[in-house]
């Protein structure tokens, strides 16, 4: 179909072309009737231009647009060439003072925290910059997408609205001038015209419901019948479900369906299919029909190709209409006019009222762009934001309701604009004034929940899911609430004051339907059968806090208010429970005389709730009241106020008050007694979140305040009998020896350890009552001294980080703390190390503050704090009372609160539990409530104390604790007096705990005792007491000190025994302590360097090789725990290992294995591009106990995966495995053993042997005989006989003889460990599947021992570490037998393969004949080539009896590779010019030598090579090239042979040039070796230097890897994290066409920007699809990659496709914490340190081991979807 129309396309074009804009524009200009001019080219040209057929064309669509349809109208807007005019408008326009910047999803945005007038105000990175903010306190966050830029909103900002941009001049005034004061009368007239027949269009025609019809006056004549399939996006399908509909419904390929999809989820909608009407029908019935069956159908249309036509043209003009008043504000002001016009139907008819109220309908694309367009028009005109906000306000019910019908994200929803207006201050307050704002959103919010119970109360039981969406859709208006209370008015109209109460009215009715909701009963018996819904309410509770909170703000700013919300919200409270001493008996408590009636009630009987506002507002307000001016000035007008309120116009009293809060702290006491176990866990978390810190201020804290409350205004006795009555312990205290009885009854145990528990609550609840006066209006504090004391005790507990101390405290409404303000003064910081963060530590001064029953611990808390506080004391050597804290005094309406301490049901419960504690019997007494008595008698004695400190001249002081608790009790008990008992107490050995509180009680009540006597005028003689005190306290330094010195001893001997124990275990442990994962660890590898060689210099290679003895290795196995010989013929001894691919050394990520089943390993590029890492814990195993445990391993895997189908931190099927010691992940084993050429021991002694020329003289003849050989063998004449003759025709070199096959030294079980080994390093390194017979596998087992070594030299180099330095044991042990098993493995191999590698690796450097396609020199990695030909060599030379030993041969192998490396040097490091000058001049024999050697260079390349440098320079050169060659030879022969390091080589510092030329057997002069092999050698460099390759070098046409090679590194990160988060929101997916990145993804080792997590950018690998991630991951770092997720700021760790972790951060925030998620907002800073360790983990190959030791650590890790990343 499309190649029908294409020519069609393609005619129209032309026709299109032709139209002239100009033209148009006349006519236009002179139409009568412009509307149906413009309409007729509209309807004749728009099908024309958009939507040709099934696929769009934007591009070719906005072009012949602007040309046909936009063109006209900028010309008739203008009057003349609209590049003209439009300048012109740009140039009398007066630059904005707003700058309204749009932000893109992700961009970076800023506020101020002491600046900004709320959270919502922010900033753009630019504006951000140039403004004062940028000094401040301020948090960073990245945008979801919509809203803008505040610059310039004055109402936004304390201070510093405008940035250096967009700055007020100073002449101008802020006053606002007319904006059309700068366009002609014709422009104003024509924009006008112009915008008001567009702008009607688009409106028309995008909320055109029709599908088939077009307006009328749209019509055109002659009608194409072509339709479109349009399916529509919601929120209820997935992705999966979409595209799976559309493969079976429109029969495409699975990757247009997830381009459909996409589109689909971006824009809203997308055709799916264009043709006929009958056609697209067909489609649509089929999506519907397969997607009905889960939920409700997804959404399709079929829709007439004309108004899909118009409806495209319809969005361009919106756009088009944003783009025009970027030109002018005049213009933007017409536009208002125009949009806020109202239209012929009168109300709600204007453009703008239109398009919000059809909102709902428009699909996601419309909807953003006319939001982009009302955002930058109206909200940009301070005029019509206004009018607009009053549009918005009036249709603010209908848009909720539409809203909550809608299924779209609220960010697309028109409601989601209420933050521009509502934060507004000014708008906020006209809004609530002027539109009664305040009532409508309750009454909205209130219309929405319309379940209620019998009561009116909601109800969210058995909520259907329907009715849970619905429920967070309506919390939105909470949100809107929120934001019209958060800028509080500062002054206070009368209509304000109305409003706000009227406003007031409807929240109380809100707060009284939640007023005693979700009520429960206890479970007796049976566990309750469901868990009831709670979280509804709770969530309800949890958004209204701030709101309550807000509102009380509200009401303390205005007296007036004040007082008229408190009648209000207490006339509320009286109908909520009026009536509900209905039908209840009275009943009459009675204790030590006084008597008090009141309700029967049980809490473990009847129904409570938790939800009690209207009780806690109150609650609230009298705070408020009690600090306003009233209750200081006129004392004496607010009782009058309670009077006349609680005892006459309502039936409330304060026992009334207090009994529902009351009853809820008591539920808490009987939760925690374990009396509502059986309500399950709703009850637990209920009560959790009551006392939690999100919650508590408008719940909990408000339930102590209204008992404070009941407490003041009533007989505290009273008081006390009603609390002893409803916690159901009234009949405990006043019955009379209750203890005893109970001890003679011996009633059920958990009887009475509920008491217990129910007394310890109780004197807990009295406690805080008293004790909590820290909230300004309760006791004399202000907001400060609250918040320190917050601090204080969360820091008693322990010291914390910032953000641990922000999660504790309560934020308010600008998600403030005021931590910040006070923390100096409470605390030291200490800044964080390596890893761990900043710590805040309790300055000691403030412990005095410390008060243990501090009402917000919780009990885990409680006792940390008392731990540790008790703790503290010990180390300063103080006694270890915890006394009450010294407490501020009470307001004057909560005054006479403190009487409660000394009243006589008060003593009555010290005396009862202090002649329990007496008596010491039965079960009845706990050491908790005796704590919490002698607490409360500390508090009584500090408050009388205070009282007499403070007294004024001739003021009785009532408080006299003291005297009342000298007295005994009375009859009938006739028990000892509290003191009397107390004294008695402090000799109980059984209260050694508490003996130091006892003693403290008694020393301030002889403290006390004196004031009184000092303030009584009277003399005061030193009195028998003090002295006795005195006395007491010297005995009592005495037996501390005693004491002491025990305890001392006694830790003495304890650390003896426990150093002893250490000994006992490192020995018998010792595996365990060798392993260090630290390459900078202290511990020495000792294991080399035996005592029997001393003194002599040290070689490694060659016939001069120095002999070592021999030396018994026994190793125990981790698995049985025997003891194993490591030799030749015993039982295999193998490490768990791990082999991985690496590209870490890699200097062209671009490379990777194509073809691996072709692919030829044999000579690594000296870009090292695809490496083979070998590691390994260093854990060593008996094969066969290896062997076992891996079996068991993979039984219990398949088992698992079986039952559960869960994935584990390795893959068994890939035989992978955790070393069973350390869990480090393995994926094969290498054995033990001994060095493997001293096995042929017996033929290393020769003497007079051939150098270098007749080596390669014999080997090349070798050779050639070998090639003839196999060639005779590969011509099948057959016959062996046939073979030995031509064997003689030959002319075998002297002693050589190919026909020997050595016998295999090692013994079978070995043998096996050689294959395993290789063939798991071919199969991993290859990625192929496992082969033994592979020619490649002894390649792969080379190049891995070659790879890993130069990777460890670079890591040291790196570290400036010494080569022989202390490695780390698992180091040193995987080197060694990595190096040896690669030494041993062509036993293995069949001969003639190795032969064949080691001939082939030998033409590289002596060309023969039959090597024609060999790499030229410059390709091939030197090192690799040396291990390969030392490795492959035994396999020739031990078929040669001449007499040339195999040292001899490492020897000339390695001066050969080492003197074709030298040329490679010379080759690429010429062509620089240093410009350092020379230290000394020319004359030294190495630099004559290497002058000399390149010349003889530039000769054979036809001196290609243009300048020559001096000799020193190229001395220096190749000094410095050749070194981590040298290196990396000297480990690799020091592990093969054995032979100790020299001790130079094992310090650090110099660069031990010549110590590693001697351990190598060089001279020093390393030109040397070309001059002693003259001949041979230039003949070589000549065939090296004839290359084709090494020419096209020399001329410029190809690269090659030059010397010494740098390391690599990760890449440079910015100092400052928001400068990546705008480079990352600015990165688009590079797949869907300009669409910002979801999850956009940084990799660290190349910098390049990926499009994670997203369908979009998902590919396929090996059959599978995978995200950008693990794409990125198989060529960057084969199958290992490290990430940066910018939105996030996490570190990703990915290997392979199922592995993955998140690692933290290399960002730190001031307070010395990374902020994963961002969620704090704190500016975050790069901290090098952090960085550098992830690079290390990097170099050292250990991300893969660090992932599977976080997800052995986390198993949630596991199930994580890392590949789809
Ligand atoms: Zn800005
Ligand atoms: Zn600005
Ligand atoms: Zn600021
Ligand atoms: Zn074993
Ligand atoms: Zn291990
Ligand atoms: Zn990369
Ligand atoms: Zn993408």
């Amino acid at each position: 179909m499309a190649s029908e129309l294409e020519p069609e396309v393609q005619a129209l074009d032309r026709s299109l072309l032709e139209c002239s804009a100009e033209e148009t524009a006349g006519k236009w200009l002179q139409a009568t009737d412009l509307t149906r001019e413009v309409y007729q080219h509209l309807a004749h040209y728009v099908p024309k231009i958009y939507c040709r057929g099934p696929n769009p064309f934007p591009q070719k669509e906005d072009m012949l647009a602007h040309q046909v349809l936009l063109g006209p109208m900028e010309w008739y807007l203008c009057g003349e060439d609209p590049e003209l005019g439009f300048s012109k408008l740009e140039q009398t326009n007066k630059p904005s003072h707003l700058c309204g910047r749009v932000f893109k999803v992700g961009e970076p945005t800023y506020s101020c925290r002491d600046c900004a007038v709320d959270p919502t105000c922010v900033l753009c990175m630019e504006c951000f910059l140039g403004s004062i903010h940028r000094d401040h306190r301020y948090r960073m966050t990245t945008s979801g997408g919509g809203g803008f830029c505040d610059c310039g909103d004055t109402e936004a900002w304390k201070e510093g609205p405008h940035c250096q941009k967009h700055e007020l001049n100073t002449y101008e005034t802020e006053e606002e001038e007319d904006p059309l004061v700068h366009l002609s009368e014709d422009v104003i007239a024509r924009t006008y015209n112009i915008f008001a027949i567009m702008f009607q269009y688009a409106v028309e025609i995008l909320t055109w419901e029709k599908e088939s019809e077009l307006p009328p006056d749209l019509e055109m004549i002659e009608k194409s019948d072509t339709y479109y399939c349009m399916l529509f996006n919601d929120e209820v399908h997935t992705y999966e479900q979409v595209i799976y509909t559309l493969q079976k419904a429109v029969n495409c390929t699975q990757k247009e369906a997830i381009g459909f999809a996409t589109t689909v989820d971006r824009d809203g909608r997308r055709s799916v299919r264009y043709g006929e009407f009958q056609y697209c029908e067909q489609a649509k019935s089929i999506i519907v029909r397969n997607t009905s069956r889960q939920t409700k159908p997804l959404k399709v249309q079929v829709m007439h190709s004309s108004i899909v036509a118009h409806q495209n043209f319809g969005l361009k003009v919106l756009s088009w209409l944003g783009s025009i008043i970027g030109y002018s504000d005049g213009l933007r002001r017409i536009l208002c006019q125009v949009g806020l016009q109202e239209g012929p139907d009168g109300e709600n008819s204007s453009l703008v009222d239109r398009l919000m109220l059809s909102d709902s309908k428009l699909w996601k694309g419309a909807r953003s762009v006319y939001h982009q367009l009302f955002m930058s028009s109206l909200l940009m005109d301070l005029k019509y934001k206004k009018l607009f906000a009053v549009r918005f306000a009036k249709n603010y019910q209908q848009l909720q309701r539409d809203f909550m019908e809608d299924d779209h994200e609220r960010a697309v929803s028109v409601t989601a604009l209420s933050v521009q207006f509502f934060t507004a201050p000014t708008l906020a307050r006209m809004l609530i004034t002027e539109e009664n704002l305040m009532t409508i959103i309750i009454k909205t919010f209130m219309d929405h929940l319309r379940h209620r119970d019998v009561q009116g109360r909601f109800q969210f039981e058995r909520y259907t899911a329907l009715q849970a969406f619905k429920f967070r859709r309506v919390q939105s208006l909470i949100l809107d609430l929120k934001y019209v209370l958060i800028s509080k008015p500062t002054e206070w109209s009368d209509g304000l004051r109305q409003k706000f109460l009227e406003g007031f009215d409807a929240f109380l009715e809100l707060l009284k339907c939640m007023q005693g909701m979700d009520p429960i009963t206890r479970q007796v018996g049976q566990h309750i059968e469901m868990e009831p819904e709670w979280e509804a309410a709770f969530t309800l509770q949890m958004k209204l806090t701030h709101v309550i909170s807000m509102i009380q703000d509200w009401c303390a700013l205005d007296e007036k208010v004040l007082i008229e919300a408190y009648k209000k919200c207490l006339a509320v409270l009286t109908q909520c429970h009026g009536g509900f001493t209905d039908g209840e008996q009275p009943v009459t408590l009675s204790i030590c005389g006084h008597s008090v009636e009141t309700i029967r009630y049980c809490v473990s009987k009847e129904k409570v709730s938790i939800h009690l506002p209207v009780s806690r507002l109150l609650a609230g307000l009298h705070v408020l009241l009690s600090k306003s001016e009233v209750a200081y000035k006129f004392p004496e007008l607010l009782p009058l106020i309670f009077v006349i309120f609680l005892y006459t116009q309502s039936e409330l009293s304060p026992p009334m008050l207090i009994e529902h809060p009351l009853r809820c702290l008591v539920l808490c006491a009987q939760v925690h007694a374990g009396m509502w176990r059986r309500n399950g866990f709703s009850l637990v978390n209920q009560i959790y979140y009551y006392h939690n810190v999100k919650c508590r201020r408008e719940m909990f804290d408000k339930d102590i305040v209204m008992l404070q409350t009941g407490v003041s205004m009533m007989d505290p006795n009273h008081f006390l009998m009603i609390m002893l009555s409803r916690f159901e312990l009234y009949q405990i205290f006043s019955t009379p020896d209750y203890g005893k009885k109970i001890s003679s009854e011996t009633p059920h145990k958990d009887l009475v350890q509920q008491n217990n528990t129910l007394i310890e609550e109780m004197l807990y609840l009295i406690i805080m009552l008293v004790g909590e006066r820290f909230s300004p209006g309760v006791g004399q504090v202000n907001a400060t001294d609250e918040i320190k004391r917050e601090i204080i005790h969360q820091l008693s507990i322990k010291p914390m980080a910032h953000s641990e101390l922000v999660k504790s405290l309560p934020e308010d409404e600008n998600k403030e703390t005021g931590m910040e303000s006070v923390i100096e003064a409470v605390a030291h910081f200490k800044k964080p190390g390596l890893t761990g963060r900043g710590m805040y530590e309790l300055k000691p001064e403030c412990a005095k503050e410390f008060n243990l029953y501090f009402y917000h611990f919780s009990r885990a808390e409680q006792s940390k704090a008392e731990e540790a506080q008790r703790k503290l004391k010990r180390q300063n050597k103080e006694d270890t009372a915890l006394p009450p804290p010294v407490l501020p005094p009470f307001c004057p309406l909560f005054a006479s609160l403190v009487n409660i301490l000394q009243s006589d049901v008060m003593l009555l419960i010290m005396r009862t539990v202090l002649q329990w504690t007496v008596e010491h019997s039965g079960h009845i007494w706990s050491e908790s409530m005796l704590q919490r008595v002698l607490h409360l008698i500390g508090m009584a004695l500090q408050e009388e104390k205070q009282h007499l400190e403070n007294v004024m001249e001739e003021h009785v002081i009532t408080f006299t604790f003291t005297q009342k608790i000298s007295k005994p009790g009375e009859a009938p008990n006739n028990s000892p007096s509290i003191l009397a008992m107390l004294e008695t107490l402090q000799n109980a050995p059984y209260l050694e705990v508490h003996k130091d509180m006892i003693k403290w009680i008694l020393k301030t009540f002889n403290a006390i005792k004196k004031l009184r006597e000092s303030s009584s005028t009277s003399p005061v003689a030193e009195t028998e007491g003090t002295i006795m005190e005195e006395s007491s306290r010297d005995k009592d330094k005495a037996e501390r000190k005693r004491k002491a010195e025990i305890a001392r001893l006694r830790r003495e001997k304890i650390m003896a025994q426990m150093s002893e124990m250490q000994r006992h275990f490192i020995d018998e442990n010792k595996e365990l302590f060798q392993q260090t994962l630290e390459l900078d660890s202290s511990v020495s590898a000792v294991l080399d360097n035996g005592p029997v060689v001393s003194d002599m210099t040290l070689t490694a290679l060659g016939p001069a090789q120095t002999r070592v003895p021999e030396q018994r290795q026994c190793v125990t196995c981790i698995l049985c725990q025997e003891e194993q010989e490591v030799n030749a013929e015993s039982k295999a001894m193998v490490l768990a290992a791990f082999v991985q691919r690496s590209t870490v050394l890699s200097k062209d990520r671009s490379k990777f294995i194509q073809d691996p089943e072709n692919y030829d390993p044999l000579f690594m590029h000296p870009d090292l591009s695809c490496g083979i890492h070998t590691g390994s814990c260093g854990h060593i195993m008996h094969a066969h106990c290896w062997q076992r445990y891996f079996d068991s391993v993979q039984a219990k895997e398949q088992r698992r995966q079986q039952r559960l189908r869960l994935h584990t931190s390795y893959d068994v099927e890939n035989g992978e495995f955790l070393c069973p010691l350390c869990e480090c992940l393995s994926n094969t084993v290498i054995p033990l053993l001994l060095p493997p050429r001293n096995v042929f021991h017996g033929r290393l002694n020769f003497s007079d042997q051939p150098n270098l020329t007749q080596w390669i003289r014999t080997i090349s003849q070798q050779i050639k005989a070998l090639q003839v050989l196999r060639k005779e063998e590969s011509t099948p004449i057959t016959a062996s006989s046939k073979n030995l003759e031509n064997m003689d025709e030959l002319h075998l070199p002297e002693g050589f003889r190919p026909d020997f096959h050595p016998k295999n030294p090692y013994s079978e079980s070995i043998k096996e460990m050689l294959a395993t080994f290789g063939t798991a390093t071919y199969k991993v390194g290859l990625k192929v599947h496992p082969n033994e017979e592979d020619p490649r596998v002894p390649i792969m087992c080379w190049s891995s021992c070659a790879y890993t070594i130069q990777s460890i030299e670079r890591i040291l180099s790196d570290e400036d570490k010494p080569l022989f330095g202390p490695l780390p044991c698992r180091l040193d042990d995987c080197l060694r037998s990595l190096t040896r098993f690669a030494g041993a493995h062509w036993t293995v191999v069949s001969l003639s393969v190795v032969q064949g590698h080691f001939c082939k690796l030998f033409a590289s450097l002596v060309p023969g004949d039959n090597h024609r396609d060999l790499p030229c020199i410059l390709d091939i990695d030197m090192f690799h080539l040396l291990v390969g030909l030392v490795l492959a060599f035994p396999s020739l030379q031990c078929q040669d009896f001449s007499g040339i030993s195999l040292g001899t041969g490492d020897l000339h192998i390695f001066h050969l590779v080492t003197m074709a490396h030298i040329v490679q040097i010379l080759l690429t490091s010429c062509t620089e010019k240093s410009g350092m000058d020379q230290e000394n001049a020319a004359g030294k024999e190495e630099e004559l030598a290497v002058l000399a050697l390149c010349k003889m260079i530039q000769q054979y390349t036809g001196s290609a090579l243009k300048e020559m440098p001096s000799g020193w320079h190229l001395w220096r050169n190749v000094k410095a090239g050749i070194m981590p060659f040298l290196r990396c030879s000297a480990l690799f022969f020091h592990y093969l042979n054995g032979v100790p390091s020299p001790p130079e080589i094992q310090a650090s510092g110099t660069s031990h040039f010549e110590h590693l030329c001697n351990y190598l057997s060089l001279p020093s002069n390393l030109l040397c070796l070309f001059q002693e092999n003259k001949e041979i050698m230039k003949l070589l460099i000549e065939s090296w230097c004839h290359n084709i390759e090494v020419k096209r070098y020399l001329e410029g046409e190809r690269d090659a890897i030059s010397y010494p090679r740098e390391s690599n590194k990760l890449i440079d990160l910015p100092e400052d994290y928001s400068s990546l988060i705008n480079q990352a929101s600015n990165f688009s997916c590079p797949k869907s066409g300009g669409d910002k990145s979801r999850a956009p993804t940084m990799c660290l080792v190349c910098g390049t920007l990926l499009c994670s997590q997203s369908y979009c950018c998902q590919t396929e690998l090996e059959g599978e699809d995978v995200g950008a991630c693990t794409a990125h991951t198989y060529s960057c770092g084969s199958g290992v990659g490290i990430f940066l997720r910018v939105r996030e700021c996490q570190v990703l760790f990915l290997a392979g496709k199922t592995k993955g972790c998140f690692y933290s951060p290399p960002y730190l925030d001031d307070y010395g914490e990374t902020d994963q998620g961002l969620r704090r907002g704190n500016p975050l800073h790069l901290c090098r340190e952090r960085f550098k360790k992830i690079q290390k983990l990097w170099h050292q190959h250990s991300i893969t081991e660090e992932i599977g030791h976080a997800q052995e650590a986390n198993q949630t890790l596991v199930g994580i979807d890392w590949q789809h990343l």
